[in-house]
């Protein structure tokens, strides 16, 4: 348990403060006393392999992006150093609840903090500006939104700032471009306040997302520690359902073979608000939480379930991050989400106690048309952005600044954080400048229009991106390879593990082989059945019929098929076949195209709608589906 110990706790008054400052700036590099500050504050005796490589940059001033597995103790990265440096910690925090569980727990631990967000009301933000002008708290946590605030600004700048952390960094690249573009002006904040050293903290970061964190803090040597995805007691399933009753059915079976708690997301708030229903009516004890509630019932609904007073939430994406409840035995995706980043960060809530727990998708083709349907209007289009510039020069900006609020109702359809959006594009390409807070003033009005366009093309690559994401997110919901191999192959994860064992396809697999060792054990062919596939063989694939093995791979066996088409099995469920059982199906093909007139050009990357049934026959592996992108109802 966490002890105070005496100098540390409670507030300090100025003069206390800076010689326990000088005192924590002497000991700073001492292994010792680190691992006292470690014990002592926080009731822990040994750092694990990844804390230890970020705790050692961090404690060298060395910008560090620390990707580390939910529950592998990200906080404690900047935590403990913090108690070691003579200038304030800065963290930058997405949500008002994650800050105030982390403020609540230092607090606990002896820790002086504060915290800056508009929950606050006027009267704790300025009492927070004064203590932090004062440098009292050790650690001071805000949203990015507040680090525009010209008083709070000068407020940190008073200080020496030791360190500058971003908690949830993957937020700078998720959000930044849309819906909370203040993650996009953490580099002018940085600045600001000194350059101080960088320490971004997340869960989950592919290669690209980490590119863009380090872009858009515009930190070029920023060291990346990767400690691994890999959490053995998460057991991935998939459940193909069809229809909204099939799928409440599947979430029932999940609901009612685990015992604990759970989560069940669902993309909408209309969705999350009907499941909730659904199963109040079942009489299970459940949560409801989405953005439109009001404060006071998001508050309620997840203090009832992290108290253990109700047993599953049903929630929207927007519950969860920074949640802490070690015990969560399921969590449930009603629906895709929109990218593995996502599925893996809201499934990973599940286990955090170590003990095993299921993360179960419950797919519908369907589906991914919310999804595409988000994605659609997600970035600003060039004629927003020529919207935007020819409302600035008929508003005379030219001559005047211009509030954003002024710019905003002159461009009504743009909501405010797109415009926001398109007034940094347009900042950063030198048309507009930003007078004071929010207020813009145009420094030409003759911007050719391919240079406005070419503003756009980013995020046209971005839209495109976020496709091929999506994609990947159905990649792992039609597969029928082991699905962490999936994740971590998504993550770069170079784990070596090959297969979990207890994924939906892995239990399936072993199964399916179990099966087949009993048929061919006894009698003359087991000697046959035991040499392994190699190109040429016939084999035969449940559903796909006889075809030709292309290549074999480890635990993978490609086919090629008569009609020409390829596709990728695990090798449980390739049978093989007699080389004449191959001549026959390649018979029947060629009569079967030449009575159609030829091959009708369906090919099936997409699933036929048979194979979304549950009946227990073994998915076939499919290619990534198509990735151009697609519009809404496009199926
Ligand atoms: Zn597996």
């Amino acid at each position: 348990m966490p002890v105070n110990y005496s100098g540390a706790a409670g507030r300090r008054t100025q003069s206390s403060r800076t010689s326990v400052a000088r005192e924590r700036f002497a000991r700073r590099a001492d292994p010792e006393s680190l691992k006292r500050t470690l014990r002592q504050m926080f009731g822990i005796r040994q750092l694990r392999a990844g804390q230890e490589q970020v705790i050692a940059n961090v404690l060298k001033g060395v910008d560090t992006l620390a990707i580390m597995p939910t529950g592998a103790g990200k906080s404690l990265c900047y935590q403990l150093p913090a108690l070691h440096f003579a200038g304030t910690t800065v963290v930058v925090s997405p949500l008002i609840s994650l800050m105030k569980d982390q403020s609540d727990k230092l607090d606990e631990a002896g820790v002086d903090s504060a915290q800056m967000n508009s929950a606050l009301g006027a009267r704790g933000q300025a009492d927070t500006v004064h203590r932090v002008a004062k440098g009292e708290p050790d650690i001071v946590f805000t949203t990015p939104e507040r680090l525009t605030h010209p008083e709070f600004l000068d407020a940190l700048r008073s200080q020496p700032i030791a360190l500058f952390v971003i908690d949830e960094a993957h937020c700078i690249s998720e959000w930044g471009h849309d819906f909370r573009p203040a993650y996009l002006d953490l580099a002018p904040a940085l600045k600001a306040l000194g350059d101080p050293p960088v320490l971004a903290l997340t869960a989950t970061a592919p290669d690209d997302v980490a590119a863009d964190i380090v872009k858009q803090l515009d930190r070029p040597e920023m060291r990346v520690i990767n400690t691994g995805i890999y959490r053995d007691n998460l057991h991935y399933f998939v459940e193909l359902t069809e229809g909204d009753a099939a799928k409440l059915a599947a979430l029932r079976r999940v609901i009612a073979r685990n015992e604990g708690s759970g989560i069940v997301y669902a993309a909408t708030i209309a969705g999350a608000t009907r499941i909730h229903a659904a199963l109040r009516e079942d009489g299970v004890s459940c949560a409801l939480y989405h953005g439109e509630l009001g404060a006071r019932e998001r508050h309620q609904a997840q203090d009832a379930f992290m108290d253990g007073s109700v047993r599953v939430m049903v929630a929207t994406n927007a519950f969860g991050l920074g949640i802490d409840k070690p015990d969560i035995r399921f969590v449930v995706h009603y629906q895709i989400p929109a990218n593995l980043e996502a599925y893996y960060q809201e499934s990973g809530r599940a286990g955090r106690d170590g003990e095993s727990a299921e993360c179960v998708l419950l797919y519908d083709r369907k589906d991914k048309r919310v999804q595409q349907f988000f994605l659609v209007r997600r970035y600003p289009v060039d004629a927003e952005i020529h919207t935007v510039y020819r409302k600035l020069i008929e508003l005379n900006a030219r001559e005047r600044a211009i509030g954003f609020d002024e710019v905003r109702a002159n461009v009504t359809p743009i909501g405010a954080n797109k415009l926001k959006v398109v007034l940094k594009l347009l900042k950063d390409a030198g048309v507009v400048r930003r007078s004071g807070t929010r207020s813009y003033r145009l420094m030409q009005d003759d911007a050719p229009a391919a240079k406005l366009a070419d503003l756009a093309k980013g995020y046209i690559a971005r839209g495109q991106a976020d496709y091929e994401k999506l994609e990947r997110m159905i990649f792992y919901a039609q597969t029928g390879l082991c699905r962490w191999r999936v994740l971590l192959e998504y993550f770069g994860d170079d784990a070596t593990m090959e297969r979990c064992q207890t994924c939906d396809n892995c239990r399936r697999a072993a199964e399916h082989a179990a099966v087949e060792s009993i048929a061919v054990a006894p009698g003359p062919g087991a000697r046959r059945a035991m040499r392994p596939l190699g190109p040429g063989d016939a084999v035969g694939v449940p559903r796909y019929g006889t075809g030709r093995v292309k290549l074999a791979a480890g635990d993978e066996i490609t086919v090629e098929f008569p009609d020409g088409e390829v596709r990728t099995f695990l090798r449980g469920y390739v049978r093989r076949r007699r080389p004449s059982a191959l001549a026959a199906a390649v018979a029947a093909t060629a009569a079967a195209s030449a009575a159609n007139g030829g091959s009708d050009g369906v090919r099936a990357n997409v699933l036929p709608p048979e194979d979304l049934s549950l009946d227990g026959v073994p998915l076939p592996t499919t290619d990534p589906v198509p990735r151009a992108p697609t519009a809404p109802g496009d199926d």
